[in-house]
């Protein structure tokens, strides 16, 4: 969302201070209600996150749970979690008990019914909004529970999830992106791979066939950690698609 766009009836701009009430949890009448019907997009950390919980790896995700779309004048293709045919459109993930990746389960899924933005402004710094989502099937607004965004940021377990859309935000808000860059083919290939395929893309790394990086062999130890990995794949890309040729 832009500072000043139109905000729907159903959202309202929350201040980082401001409280409202609500909490979800099995007891409440709608319970997995919310995890139907959705266009549920994923972050770069949300498919690293989600191949710890299944045991897939990011190209078997890819593969098996994620829909990849470009719109026409977006950068960038989007990425989408899968809904099952079963007549509810329901979440890959949902089960009578609950979400079966919960421990795991993606940032979009912990904020709600908050919604979380960062805008990058002139002077380069990040400015967080947050939204709150005020949907009328659910229940979880009636519960008795007092809290700030900045509270319930830190309840759902949301500080690393901002931390990496952050580090991803910078490409995406990137000023070229903003003056009408346009990624060639092999550039959208590589955002894939180095965002959302991170197996491969560490295969790649730790056999020298990335292009323009020679690793030592401390370097490559840093990368067999999965948040490490993706760090170095934001800061490769962003040379890859904006360094000076
Ligand atoms: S609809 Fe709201 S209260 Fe119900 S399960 Fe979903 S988040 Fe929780
Ligand atoms: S990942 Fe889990 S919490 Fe998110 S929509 Fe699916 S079942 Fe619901």
């Amino acid at each position: 969302m832009t500072p000043g766009a139109h905000v729907p009836p159903h959202l309202s701009r929350l201040d980082r201070q401001e409280t409202f009430t609500f909490s979800c949890h099995r007891e409440v009448r709608c319970f997995t209600d919310c995890c139907r019907m959705l266009e549920l997009a994923l972050t770069p950390y949300d498919v690293l996150r989600l191949r710890k919980a299944t045991r897939l790896t990011s190209g078997q995700l890819l593969e098996s749970h994620i829909i990849i779309e470009q719109d026409a004048g977006e950068p960038f293709p989007r990425f989408y979690l899968t809904m099952v045919d079963d007549g509810r459109a329901s979440c890959v993930f949902v089960t009578k008990q609950g979400c079966s990746v919960y421990g795991h389960r993606p940032g979009a899924c912990r904020a709600y019914p908050l919604g979380r933005a960062v805008i990058r402004q002139e002077n380069g710094t990040m400015e967080e909004l947050f939204v709150l989502m005020r949907e009328d099937h659910c229940k979880g607004f009636q519960e008795p529970i007092s809290q700030n965004s900045l509270h319930y940021c830190r309840d759902q377990e949301l500080l690393p999830y901002n931390r990496f859309n952050d580090a991803v935000a910078a490409i995406l808000q990137h000023d070229s992106i903003r003056k009408g860059f346009v990624p060639s083919a092999k550039q959208i290939d590589l955002f894939v791979l180095a965002l959302y395929n991170i197996d491969s893309f560490r295969e790649l790394a730790q056999n020298d066939q990335l292009d323009a990086v020679a690793l030592t062999p401390a370097e490559k130890n840093c990368l067999v950690q999965d948040e490490e990995l993706l760090l170095f794949a934001v800061d490769w890309l962003s040379r890859q698609l904006f360094a000076p040729f």
